[in-house]
């Protein structure tokens, strides 16, 4: 199996009805993208850019980001997209440095896109960094758990005012950087059809927006049996975010666990999903799972995919239509 994987990191990931879909790595370090080529990855879907704030005992400058930025951006090759993510601190991932108060719910709570509106100083710091590296690549810029229109034109906006600034300082900046969101909150993702006229792309996070949606912690054994990947509502919000996508010309990605998985991979296919980002070594496995899968057939049961009642409804019949 493992030799047959090999021989297709240079093949486009396509389907048994040769239709093409982008199979992309998530990444937490520039050390990462080794990993990524490695393993045949066309492209770079999640850089979860926290690793630069923590473990250290203060912000990083704009350098030391700009550093990274373009080590990444290099690293992948300018033919290939980056998709990095502002910072997504809080709930789990906390920063000694900056004193946040304490939560009773720390996911529900002041974090990531939320905390970069009130610390635009921070936000802008990062935003700049993105922006003098992004002349080395093909780089989209993506906000995290996005919950209204409102915050990602408020986001928009100073990335653009930064922008503007770069501009006038003389410095060089790409004019193709496609800025999507994360859709991690039920919220954004039952009303895609209106973000999908603002944003460039969206990445479905399933990581938060399972939790979010089944009220059911991801990190919390007790209730894991709530945690289904397959669970119809889980799958009825994903459907609705990529037909919103399409519907704009847009592209619909997804970047949490559930896009390496391969029992969930058929569904996605079968749902339009274009692009798939997952941990490196998932790839070339999904690779070789797509070239047996026939888009056009999974895609004639989408509506009764969407119409069961439970998870394991779901699992049975996808089984019996792939294995057949
Ligand atoms: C997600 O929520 O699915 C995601 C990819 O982000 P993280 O796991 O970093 O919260
Ligand atoms: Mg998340």
């Amino acid at each position: 199996q493992k030799a047959e994987w090999a021989k297709l990191k240079d093949e486009p990931s396509v389907t048994a009805d040769d239709k093409r879909v982008e199979l992309v790595a998530n990444i937490g370090t520039p050390d990462d993208v080794e990993g990524v080529l490695r393993n045949g990855g066309e492209g770079v879907g999640l850089y979860r850019t926290e690793f630069l704030y923590m473990g250290k005992s203060s912000l990083p400058t704009e350098e030391e980001q700009y550093d990274a930025y373009k080590a990444v951006l290099e690293g992948v090759g300018s033919d290939k997209p980056v998709v990095v993510r502002t910072l997504d601190i809080g709930g789990d991932k906390e920063l000694d440095y900056l004193d946040l108060p304490k939560e009773l719910n720390p996911f529900l709570g002041f974090r990531a896109i939320r905390f970069c509106l009130e610390r635009d100083d921070i936000f802008r710091t990062q935003l700049r960094a993105l922006l003098r590296a992004s002349v080395y690549g093909n780089l989209k810029i993506m906000f995290p758990m996005v919950a209204t229109i409102d915050e990602f034109k408020q986001a928009k906006a100073i990335l653009l005012e930064e922008k503007d600034n770069l501009k006038q300082e003389g410095k060089e900046v790409s004019d193709d950087i496609e800025v999507g969101i994360m859709v991690e909150i039920p919220s954004t993702a039952v009303i895609a059809r209106q973000f999908a006229k603002e944003v460039d792309f969206f990445s479905i996070g399933t990581n938060d927006l399972i939790q979010y949606t089944m009220a059911a912690d991801r990190m919390n054994e007790k209730v894991s049996y709530l945690y289904q990947p397959y669970h119809p509502a889980i799958l009825n919000l994903v459907s609705n975010v990529i037909e919103a996508a399409h519907a704009e010309g847009k592209w619909a990605g997804m970047c949490g666990e559930m896009a390496g998985d391969p029992i969930a991979i058929p569904i996605l296919l079968g749902l339009g999903l274009d692009e798939f980002s997952m941990s490196a070594t998932s790839i070339l496995p999904a690779r070789s799972q797509l070239l047996k899968l026939s888009k056009e057939e999974i895609s004639s049961y989408k509506d009764e995919i969407l119409s069961k009642s439970t998870a394991e409804e779901v699992v049975e019949f996808v089984k019996n239509i792939t294995e057949s």
